[in-house]
């Protein structure tokens, strides 16, 4: 932790006696790329409160054998002494890490078994824009959407002291997009929306120990115009998307960043961003971007990324088919894919890299024949990577409640692209198995939740998340269970 905490630039440190743990459960170098994470450190510490930073560590169970409880990064105090203990949770499977955390703190994991010794956890983060129901048995109360400028009305009321009740029921009146499990039931509030002026992100923290090494992360705009149909982020969310102007964003990159990290949903939507990406590379820095659609690109900007140092031109066109593509209201068209394919090539990228998805409603193999077929055309362009993975539908998207296509079914339509592709194009394929288990949370509520305390205590592979999953009554009728069988 030590070495790592002398690698940063720009460490946020505080002497105030207003002090937050600030917990990502997944491990430091998933943490610190967190755009989100980062932000919401800047803006306690802007606030004149103290932030610390502690992570699942990266070997669980070394770090139980340690018997130390989890630390800060800051302080190295342990996590349990602080008032408030604030997570971030990005997506569904991340509640195993949050238990961790919670345990290796001495803190119950279990809300209701708290009591007036034990902090206030506060959970927030992406997956509260689409179902956050799961994280109920573990919260005491969960900052739904962006928290911006919520967070420190939370804090304001959290740290004025007072019974646990007292706190949670003053929380639930002062902030609307509260959810207090122990007062709202199973009713959650709206997500919040953050006012345009806190815009952009940005992280303070730059480090060489993440994926995005010593990269400045900013947001170029947050939300997305566009309409696919299984996004959480698409434009019923929030009112679509919002632009960070071009000057703002130059204006708040220190001089000394060699790394820019554009983030943002659809940032490639951004009116300016092949100004922004030349602007950039022209000055000699690196650029990376959250996102690239396939129908924004062009020459220009396809230059300008190669000259800000990309090596590979990654894109989504998510449905296997035209067909399932125009179903998903998905924009992008094959001719948009072999223009990125003749990009790649004309700028010497080394290649394409394609996210798909694998068992779409009404998907049958015909699609993923279509796929083989249109990926070894694309491998005579410029070489291509298929990054697949398996559809999970999310609440608050046009596809909520469709059931999981099933692994066994997931795995033969992988198989069938394998096979079809097999020496042209490179596959890159995520677990049929761990999508069921994030689509049982996505589409599941507080009992669903609950089984992850099982499933984590009983080792957490696979089959303990099966077997956790499968001893609730309501899963026993579902037919997610018939189809993993
Ligand atoms: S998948 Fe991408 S383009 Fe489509 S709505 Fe979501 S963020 Fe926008």
């Amino acid at each position: 932790m030590r070495a790592r905490l002398g690698d940063e630039t720009g460490t946020l440190f505080s002497d105030s006696p207003e002090r937050i743990a600030l917990v990502y459960p997944s491990p430091y170098r998933t943490g610190m790329s967190s755009l989100g994470f980062q932000t919401i450190y800047r803006v306690i510490h802007e606030r004149g409160r103290n932030a610390e930073r502690a992570f699942l560590p990266d070997d669980v169970e070394a770090w139980k054998r340690s018997r130390l409880p989890l630390l800060t990064y800051e302080s190295q105090r342990p996590v349990s002494d602080f008032p408030v203990v604030a997570l971030s949770v990005a997506y569904e499977i991340e509640i195993a890490g949050l238990i961790q955390c919670l345990e290796l703190s001495g803190i119950p994991p279990l809300a209701e078994d708290r009591n007036e010794r034990h902090p206030l956890v506060l959970c927030g983060g992406p997956l509260t824009f689409s179902n956050p129901l799961p994280l109920a048995p573990y919260a005491d109360a969960v900052l739904m959407g962006e928290c911006d400028e919520s967070i420190h009305i939370a804090l304001d009321v959290a740290l004025e002291g007072g019974s646990r009740r007292t706190v949670l029921e003053a929380l639930a009146r002062a902030l609307p997009s509260a959810f207090v499990p122990s007062i709202h039931g199973d009713e959650m509030p709206e997500v919040e929306k953050a006012d345009l002026c806190k815009l952009p992100a940005w992280g303070p923290i730059r480090t060489p120990h993440t994926e995005l090494r010593d990269m400045f992360l900013i947001e170029a705009e947050r939300g997305c115009s566009r309409g696919c149909k299984y996004c959480v982020m698409r434009r019923s969310t929030n009112g679509g998307m919002r632009i960070v102007p071009m000057e703002t964003i130059l204006g708040l990159i220190p001089d000394d960043a060699k790394r820019v990290g554009l983030v943002g949903a659809a940032v490639s939507d951004h009116p300016k961003i092949a100004d922004i990406v030349e602007t950039l590379a022209d000055q000699g820095r690196g650029v990376g971007l959250s996102s690239l659609r396939p129908d924004r690109l062009n020459d220009r900007f396809v230059a300008a990324l190669k000259k800000g140092g990309y090596r590979t031109l990654t894109t989504a066109s998510d449905g296997a088919s035209q067909r399932l593509r125009d179903q998903m209201q998905r924009k992008a068209q094959e001719r948009h894919l072999v223009r990125a394919a003749e990009l790649t090539r004309a700028h010497g990228l080394e290649r394409m890299k394609l996210y798909m998805m694998v068992g779409l409603p009404d998907e049958v193999d015909e699609d993923i024949d279509e796929l083989v077929q249109f990926g070894i055309g694309l491998s005579k362009i410029a070489p291509i990577s298929l990054g697949i993975a398996p559809f999970v539908s999310k609440r608050n998207t046009p596809l909520d409640g469709m059931p999981f296509a099933g692994i066994k079914l997931v795995e033969q339509r992988m198989d069938r692209l394998r096979r079809g592709v097999k020496g042209r194009v490179d596959i890159r394929a995520t677990s049929a198995r761990w999508a069921w288990i994030e689509w049982v949370l996505a589409q599941g509520g507080r009992p669903e939740g609950r089984a992850v305390l099982d499933a984590v205590h009983a080792g957490g592979r696979f089959a303990d998340w099966k077997r956790a999953f499968e001893a609730l009554p309501a899963m026993r009728t579902k037919r997610s269970l018939s189809v993993v069988a």
